[in-house]
């Protein structure tokens, strides 16, 4: 087993490089040396157009030139990034998507992807299963709509992560959901719940307008849920200190500019997917020196570090 151990300013940080599992021990608030884990756009084409898509993909957006990504992985690689979250638009659709796969393992960093599930081909399930921990497929459509594509990749011993949208609206489906979970959830690796962000500006979709009941029934069902692992993203954090009692050492927040960055297929360097500002160019920097002195960076970890100053910061994190 190939296992990363970095020990640095009293925060111990493990990585698993045959199955993508890390853990980190302590609160280092940044790693200067740069991310862990990069968020790569590698195209914005996509056909499903749905009305939310909040990078607007289509069937004609851009695919990362293959120039382009080697670029990102020789910048990773300095870094020390152990994971790459490859997206899009449908990142299956890049024409080279088995090389990067394959190029990514190749040196020494895990791809992992996600997917609408809907041009998952013989041979991008085989180079999966040959060089990604783990993928995640994208709910849209009805659950058991997904029964057959789940079936196959975990057939093939590949670890599967049900992507699934929290609105205020999914909430009574969800409750449904994990109440009467389908047989089929048993071959999930875990259901992840993302918090709605309001990237295309409908507010109205936001968790925070729910009835409190119904939170409180969601969470409920979530903490008795034995079927599969669940996960939040860091944006559901609140929620999980509300409505449950989970262990707070479980808890991150916010790793964007912190842990992890955002790249987009020009080749544009954010500290997340959902950053409205300007993005800096890798291709006149250094991945190193955008983390380290790019303004939109060192701005995001201030607004972080401000979280420490509420008095409700060390209820949530116990520290
Ligand atoms: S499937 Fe995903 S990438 Fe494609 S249009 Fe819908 S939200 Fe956008």
């Amino acid at each position: 087993m190939k296992v990363r151990i970095e020990k640095k300013n009293k925060n111990i940080y493990v990585f698993n490089y045959e199955n993508g599992a890390n853990f980190l021990l302590g609160n280092e608030s940044y790693r200067a040396d740069g991310p862990l884990l990069l968020d790569v756009s590698i195209t914005n084409r996509c056909f499903r157009n749905c009305s939310f898509c909040y990078k607007n993909a289509n069937p004609f957006g851009k695919d990362i030139s293959m120039v382009d990504y080697n670029r990102v992985l020789q910048e990773a690689k300095l870094c020390g990034v152990t994971q790459i979250a490859i997206g899009g638009g449908e990142p299956t659709l890049h024409p080279w998507f088995v090389d990067i796969l394959k190029l990514t393992r190749e040196i020494g960093i895990i791809p992992n992807y996600s997917t609408n599930g809907c041009n998952l081909t013989n041979d991008i399930i085989d180079a999966t299963s040959k060089y990604c921990g783990a993928i995640a497929v994208s709910v849209y459509d009805n659950i058991n709509d997904y029964k057959d594509i789940i079936t196959k990749l975990s057939d093939k011993k590949i670890c599967v992560n049900l992507h699934v949208i929290l609105t205020k609206d999914s909430l009574d489906d969800y409750i449904n959901l994990i109440s009467e979970p389908p047989k089929w959830f048993q071959k999930l690796n875990s259901i992840i719940f993302l918090n709605y962000k309001p990237a295309n500006g409908n507010n109205d979709l936001l968790l925070n307008n729910a009835e409190y009941s119904k939170l409180h029934k969601f969470f409920e069902k979530i903490c008795n849920y034995n079927i599969c692992s669940i996960g939040f993203d860091s944006c559901t954090y609140t929620f999980l200190n509300e409505f449950t009692d989970i262990n707070k050492a479980y808890y991150d927040y916010c790793e964007s500019a912190r842990r992890s960055a955002y790249i987009n297929e020009n080749l544009d360097v954010f500290p997340c997917s959902f950053y409205k500002g300007q993005g800096i160019s890798l291709k006149q920097n250094s991945l190193k020196s955008i983390w380290q002195n790019g303004t939109t960076f060192i701005n995001h970890r201030n607004v972080l570090e401000k979280c420490k100053t509420c008095p409700l910061y060390k209820i949530d994190f116990g520290f």
